[in-house]
């Protein structure tokens, strides 16, 4: 009789998968602002959506708070990558704050649309997820202008002064899928409605969720490292069991992964968002080894070489100190 081994299982890695160029920079600005300025350096929000980069830059001497009011008179105050409000930036010049700015280039690109379309007193449609903080940023840009949708479903509530004054513009994290058939449905009530002058939903959201939906066919069960609050992770989800993955799971953690989850499969699909470091997906990949699946095959469907220089405020200080 045969003795040989069961077939090893395999895991389909996407890439790109993991760090965006915005994320890397806002991680690197509160590094830098540490060495820089010395502990604590106070942050307004998580500077990216991920428990495990929040938890490792307090460690490091970051203090995460909600508010500018927070943060006494005077210290460094790190803005996160999803943006702010106009308002935030001038509650920090009142407060006297030493301010950085983190926000992502590709969220200040959809502010100034904002502005512009705004300036030229156009309705503008912001699709996105209600209370995300890039959302609220964003429509700080403009309030009198801007109307929340929030999905297909809110479609229905829009009302404009002008139809042929309409622009649509987007959260930079959402499902490219599900914004089609959001901005399907608003052309149908509003014919004229005008695109975004460029995509608003970031070149990082659409290569994993492409690279989710090349592998999502041929595996069982999906793994996404990544945090409930995490927009674009949560929307790699949701892409993998809408591109035929049969099961689909967000972990934080390669021990949150439930045994019950791998029962009977032979294939796994492996993916991370944006705001996911590398280590936590080789966590993840040594915890699958350990289980059987040995046979990692990496698929990549795009390469990605974008990166930002970090905001010009720490630039010049770093500079000074040299
Ligand atoms: Fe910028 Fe996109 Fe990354 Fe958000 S996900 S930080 S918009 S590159």
């Amino acid at each position: 009789a045969s003795l040989s081994a069961p077939a090893a299982k395999r895991v389909l890695l996407a890439r790109p998968r993991g760090y965006c160029a915005g994320v890397d920079r806002a991680v690197i600005t509160v590094e830098e602002a540490l060495k820089l300025y010395g502990a604590p350096v106070y942050v307004r929000k998580q500077i990216v959506h991920n428990k495990h980069v929040v938890a490792t830059l307090e460690a490091k001497g970051a203090i995460f708070v909600e508010e500018n009011a927070e943060v006494p008179a005077g210290a460094t105050v790190v803005f996160s990558a999803h943006g702010v409000a106009p308002e935030v930036h001038e509650q920090a010049r009142q407060r006297r704050l030493r301010a950085i700015d983190a926000t992502c280039p590709l969220v200040t690109k959809v502010h100034h649309e904002a502005r512009r379309f705004a300036a030229d007193d156009y309705d503008i449609l912001l699709i996105g997820h209600e209370g995300h903080e890039e959302v609220i940023g964003t429509a700080g840009e403009a309030p009198a202008h801007i109307q929340l949708v929030d999905g297909p479903d809110d479609v229905d509530k829009v009302n404009v002064r002008d139809p042929e004054k309409v622009v649509w513009l987007s959260q930079t994290t959402l499902s490219v899928d599900e914004t089609m058939e959001t901005v399907a449905r608003l052309k149908e009530r509003l014919p004229l409605l005008q695109s975004p002058p460029s995509d608003d939903i970031c070149y990082a959201t659409q290569n994993r969720q492409q690279a989710v939906k090349e592998i999502a066919a041929d595996c069982d069960v999906m793994i996404v490292v990544g945090s409930r609050n995490s927009s674009n992770s949560v929307r790699l989800v949701e892409v993998a069991l809408d591109a035929g993955s049969r099961a689909s799971h967000l972990v934080d953690y390669a021990h949150e992964i439930e045994d019950a989850w791998l029962d009977g499969a032979t294939s796994v699909g492996l993916t991370s968002g944006a705001s996911v470091p590398e280590d936590l997906v080789s966590e993840v990949l040594d915890h699958l080894a350990a289980r059987g699946f040995t046979d990692v095959t990496e698929v990549t469907s795009a390469t990605e070489k974008l990166t930002f220089a970090l905001p010009q405020e720490l630039r010049r200080d770093m500079k000074a100190a040299a």
